[in-house]
């Protein structure tokens, strides 16, 4: 049984073999810490009967991790490069699947509907490519795809903004989007020496676990995250302000002082200040109005 690809000594060995460079484009910070992997894998609760997807595989270092737990992986990665390397160094697991596609490409529940059995779902474990975490994880959650769970590792602000609560610094739309579809939660933070090569941030892992239903009842998606944006245009202004310069266009002075009487809502408080069940009342009030 050869050494965990998540060494120092195997990363190198691996890069060395492929004469492979990290593509910093493509956000190839590798994780050189087999303990960190098996807490992942713990904390998203794997286990024998888990479908797993795997979103940028690298050289496999997660992905050994989750074969040896999982009952399935299918791992997505963008680089043409490590298909071959993955093909080697995932050579001892037969439960691995590797596809060579842009995960923002992937169509995925059509590929769901194809590998899932009826009434299954899979859970997405992942070191996302931080350049793009907010793109792959709102494709991921608004397409409602059976997914129950998502851990994931990104950069640890962001994390910190995608688990935060109202009235503190880090909340904000990103926040009420997230929120809006799962339960989110940082599990842990990950200093930068776990990775090859290390990044400038340090990271953290997400837990988001899909609500059975959104968080707020919303008559219209489209105008609730519209509102949401708005409200926090300009933080430090209150929500009228805010809102008066986005929908000056839809909604004139009278109906923006209904809007705040019609959902009982104070307009001189900031978009921080609101829940979500709070920003889902004031959009259904201006969705109303502007029908
Ligand atoms: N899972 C490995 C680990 O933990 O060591 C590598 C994680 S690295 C942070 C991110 C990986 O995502 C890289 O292998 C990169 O090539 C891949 N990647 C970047 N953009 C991608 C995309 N759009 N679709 C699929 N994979 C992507």
């Amino acid at each position: 049984m050869s050494k965990p690809i998540a060494t120092i000594s195997r990363t190198k060995e691996i890069m060395d073999k492929y004469k492979l460079g990290f593509k910093k484009s493509l956000g190839q910070n590798f994780i050189i810490d087999t303990n960190i992997l098996k807490k992942i894998v713990d904390k998203a609760g794997v286990d024998h009967e888990t479908v797993a997807l795997e979103i940028g595989p690298g050289i496999g270092a997660l992905t050994e991790q989750l074969a040896i737990e999982a009952q399935k992986v299918y791992a997505f990665e963008i680089d043409q490069r490590l298909m071959e390397v993955l093909n080697d160094t995932l050579s001892p697991y037969e439960n691995i699947t590797v596809i060579n596609q842009d995960i923002l490409e992937v169509e995925l529940d059509k590929f769901l509907s194809e590998h899932l059995n009826e009434g299954q779902s899979a859970k997405v474990v992942a070191n996302l490519p931080y350049y793009i975490t907010t793109p792959i994880l709102m494709k991921l959650l608004m397409a409602r795809l059976p997914i129950d769970s998502m851990t994931v590792m990104m950069q640890k602000e962001v994390a910190e903004r995608m688990a935060a609560g109202p009235n503190t610094k880090e909340y904000g739309s990103l926040s009420i989007a997230v929120q809006y579809y799962t339960h989110s939660k940082v599990v842990m933070t990950v200093p930068k020496t776990c990775f090859m090569p290390q990044p400038n941030v340090d990271s953290a892992i997400l837990q988001l676990t899909k609500r059975e239903q959104p968080a707020a009842i919303v008559d219209d998606e489209e105008i609730f995250f519209e509102l949401v944006q708005a409200s926090f245009g300009q933080r430090r202004k209150t929500i009228k302000n805010n809102l008066q310069r986005a929908f000056s266009d839809r909604l004139s002075k009278e109906q923006l002082q209904e809007l705040f009487e019609g959902a009982d809502i104070e307009p001189s408080r900031r978009g921080e200040s609101l829940s979500i069940e709070e920003f889902a009342i004031l959009a259904n009030v201006c969705s109303r109005l502007m029908n």
